[in-house]
């Protein structure tokens, strides 16, 4: 594996593109947005700065980084000559079903197909291919150059081969790949979202504040960051469409969205990227301690 495409430049795509890249992969990055293909150079730009500050690359590391991405607002020259396609656009089904359907017809038959997607079936994504075979979910995670895990996903019809190449490619990114079977949620979001769910309820029904609820889960549990202010990084609307899954695919009360997630989803209280969730980062506060000390009023 030598070239890879990765669709979608955005909070994940980047992130993804960044990685491959200072492995010395010869990136594709695509997006139909141009200024998300500029933010998201820039952002890799700034975020390698921040490791060659680090120690932990230099700044010939940087360049070469950098040398090996390209931009393109096109799939399908993009795609032609690729080895691997890692797809993170937009979570929503029947953009990602038309993706996988022209990655079909543009791409190479050996190709590898796959998908970042944080929920959504990769035995139906595979569906609308004719290699469901070579479809398989790699679902990094956010920040994706520092964290270790990639979850990978088999589908129903995804084959010993692939899923081999795609765990040892995952080494090779110094990542840590665990292989999960297809089933709604996986297992990251289907243990993630009923917590973060369950804290939303709790700040919901009056139990105790977004400062206490988020504090007893730090101080309490080990845990780095608080539910809330988890789901905030994460995007409002991702959590919300997350659990619309685990919801619709078992068809079981207990993955029901929180009435308040919903109704800050529809006031367009997205979390970090609207500028605020359940914490305010109107100023541009980012830094978790930070921004855990304003007093939210959801
Ligand atoms: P995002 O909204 O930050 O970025 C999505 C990008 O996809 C945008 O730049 C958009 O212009 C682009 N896009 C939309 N349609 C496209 C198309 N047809 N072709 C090319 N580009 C297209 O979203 P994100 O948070 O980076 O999420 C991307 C994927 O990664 C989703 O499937 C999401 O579920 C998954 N994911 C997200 C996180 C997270 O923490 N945000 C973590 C793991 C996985």
């Amino acid at each position: 594996m030598k070239n890879i495409a990765v669709i979608g430049s955005g909070t994940m795509g980047n992130g993804i593109a960044h990685t491959f890249a200072q492995f010395g992969y010869a990136v594709n990055l695509i997006d139909i947005n141009a200024d998300a293909l500029q933010k998201a150079i820039d952002t890799i730009s700034k975020n390698l700065d921040r490791q060659v500050a680090k120690g932990t690359i230099t700044e010939l590391d940087k360049q070469n980084t950098l040398d090996n991405l390209t931009t393109h607002t096109s799939l399908k020259d993009a795609v032609a000559d690729v080895d691997l396609v890692i797809e993170a656009a937009t979570e929503n089904i029947e953009l990602k079903l038309k993706i996988f359907k022209d990655l079909d017809i543009y791409t190479k038959p050996e190709t590898i197909l796959a998908s970042n997607t944080s929920s959504i079936s990769i035995t139906k994504i595979a569906a609308a291919t004719n290699r469901g075979d070579k479809v398989i979910g790699m679902h990094f995670m956010n920040p994706v150059p520092i964290m270790k895990l990639v979850e990978v996903i088999r589908g129903y019809a995804t084959n010993d081969i692939t899923t081999n190449i795609v765990m040892e490619l995952a080494k090779k990114l110094d990542k840590v790949p665990v292989e999960v079977n297809d089933y709604p949620g996986f297992v990251a979001n289907r243990i993630l979202m009923p917590m973060i769910n369950e804290a939303i309820y709790s700040l919901y029904e009056g139990v105790a504040g977004v400062y206490e609820i988020d504090t007893v889960m730090k101080l309490g549990m080990a845990h780095p960051m608080g539910p809330l202010q988890l789901a905030d990084f994460i995007g409002l609307d991702v959590c919300l469409a997350i659990l619309n899954v685990l919801h619709q695919g078992f068809g079981n009360p207990k993955y029901a969205p929180c009435p308040l997630l919903v109704n800050m989803v529809t006031a367009g209280k997205k979390g970090v990227k609207s500028g605020e969730g359940f914490y305010d980062y109107s100023n541009g506060v980012k830094d978790a301690e930070v921004a855990a000390k304003f007093t939210p009023n959801p």
